[in-house]
Parts: structure tokens; C-alpha cells; sequence
């Protein structure tokens, strides 16, 4: 997969060297570049940004450098031999990013993200581009960020863990909170590694049972314990289909 990151703070995105997409970086499961946005200003300010039509604070980012830039990073990439481009938009405005548009975004084959900062980028840029390819308009969280770089992190991640061949088990993501199938959209339940005790804690006897059947369970029980504790929500949502006897006695 590749992913093309353009914004005015490129260092910000430095994270993407470690850990797990830096991993993916270096096995060739990723191909990740960079841009910084100020390349495509015009007048020696690098100016980026103007007022808004209409007026009221604050400032919005310029048509002309954004529209430079993602040709260049679409020449370049189709020049590379990178096909099917996809724009992604951070923005408090766009659809809820969940573990459902993870999964697709880590089927398309290419993503250019447009991390803004300021009021956002002028809306023709967005209009320009999605006459061409998928524009994904995503929102992380029902709260305001100061850019989306922070955004762009968080997307790759949970994007990335998702690649064939990036987790060590493939089997990892499985039982995750919110997995579709396994756990069927529930939370995941806690987990225990050894010591067995630790300040006079021990672990729920099941897990030592080695009754995969109890165990599975004693999974599902908690799974759904947490998810109407913290997401009633979630559980509401849930197709009634989906529960079986003992879930009902719970
Ligand atoms: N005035 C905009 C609004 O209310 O929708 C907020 C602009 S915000 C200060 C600047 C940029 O940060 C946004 O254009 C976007 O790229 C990013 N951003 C802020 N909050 C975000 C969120 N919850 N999800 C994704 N991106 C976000």
C-alpha cells in the first residue's frame, strides 16, 4: 500500500518511522512519502492560507497550493506505478472513522491524505478532486484538533495493524473491540498475562481451566459486561440475532 501524507508540518508525521508502521515501512508493506505543502506556495511567505469569503476568523487554506501538490503527488505516484488513488480528509466534519472504515481503507491500494490546519482548505479542493477519485471526509473524534496530522497518525495505524503480514499473528485483530465476526461489533473484555498473583490479585480461575468452550464464555460474558457498561450504545445497535441463550441470561 502506499500512502502520501501532504501538510505544512511534515515533522509532525515523524512517528510513522516506528513501531508498527515503521515495521511496515521496512518489510515493503508500505510505502509511505511525505510532503510538505509550503514546496507549492507561491510568493516567498509561502504563504498557505487567506481570509475567509463571507468573513469571520480565523483563516482557510489556499486552492492553488493544495491543487499543486496533489497533481504533483498523483504524477508522481502514477509515474511510480501506483494506481487507484484515494483522498483522504481529516475533518471534524466528515464520517466517524470506526474499525469498519479501517478495514476499508486498508483495502485500497493507495491513500493521499490532506491533513489541514487553520479553518480547513478552501471546499473546491475537495469538490476538484472527488470528480477523479473516492474522497474519504473522516472525522476521529466528536472534538477539534488544532490539524489533522494527529488524525492522519491515528488512521494510518489502525490502518496499517490491518495489512497482511504487518502483525506478528495474523489472528491479532481477530477478537478486537469492535472486530466484525469473532467478537460481533462487542468490546473486547480484559485481559491477563502471568504472574499468576500480584499483590494479591490473582486471574479468573476459567482462564487456567484450559476448557476452550469456558473459556470462550467467560470472553463473551465480559465482552458484553464492558460494552453495556461503557457503550450502551453498542449494544443497542446490536442485531438481537446475535445473542444466544446465555448471553439473554446474563
Ligand atoms: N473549523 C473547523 C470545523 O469546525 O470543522 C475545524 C478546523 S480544525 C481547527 C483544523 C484541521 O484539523 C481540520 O481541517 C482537520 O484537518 C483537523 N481536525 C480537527 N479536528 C479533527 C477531527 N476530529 N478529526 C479529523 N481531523 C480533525
Amino acid at each position: 500500500m502506499r500512502l502520501d501524507v501532504v501538510t505544512i508540518f511534515p515533522e509532525y508525521l515523524e512517528p510513522l518511522n516506528v513501531s508498527l508502521v515503521g515495521k511496515a515501512r521496512a518489510r515493503g508493506r508500505l510505502d509511505v512519502q511525505v510532503h510538505d505543502l509550503r514546496t507549492w506556495a507561491y510568493d516567498r511567505h509561502n504563504t498557505v492560507d487567506d481570509t475567509p469569503y463571507g468573513g469571520g476568523p480565523g483563516m482557510v487554506m489556499k486552492t492553488e497550493p493544495w491543487g499543486d501538490a496533489l497533481d504533483t503527488v498523483l504524477a508522481d505516484g502514477y509515474e511510480q506505478g501506483a494506481s487507484g488513488p484515494a483522498l483522504v480528509v481529516p475533518t471534524p466534519s466528515g464520517r466517524p472513522f470506526t474499525q469498519a472504515l479501517a478495514q476499508e481503507l486498508s483495502e485500497q491500494p493507495w491513500l493521499i491524505f490532506t491533513p489541514a490546519r487553520y479553518e480547513g482548505i478552501d471546499r473546491r479542493v475537495v469538490d476538484e478532486y472527488a470528480t477523479r477519485m473516492p474522497v474519504y471526509e473522516v472525522s476521529i473524534g466528536d472534538y477539534v484538533l488544532a490539524g489533522g496530522e494527529a488524525a492522519v497518525l491515528v488512521i494510518t495505524e489502525a490502518v496499517a495493524r490491518l495489512l497482511p503480514g504487518v502483525l506478528g499473528n495474523a489472528e491479532s485483530h481477530r477478537d478486537d473491540s469492535f472486530a466484525p465476526g469473532g467478537m460481533a461489533n462487542l468490546l473486547e473484555g480484559p485481559v491477563y498475562t502471568k504472574p499468576p498473583e500480584w499483590r494479591g490479585r490473582g486471574i479468573p480461575p476459567v482462564l487456567l481451566s484450559g476448557h476452550h468452550g469456558k473459556i470462550a464464555r467467560w470472553r463473551r460474558d465480559e465482552a458484553l459486561r464492558r460494552t453495556t457498561a461503557n457503550r450502551p450504545d453498542l449494544v443497542e445497535r446490536l442485531d438481537p440475532g446475535t445473542f444466544d441463550k446465555y448471553d439473554r441470561e446474563m
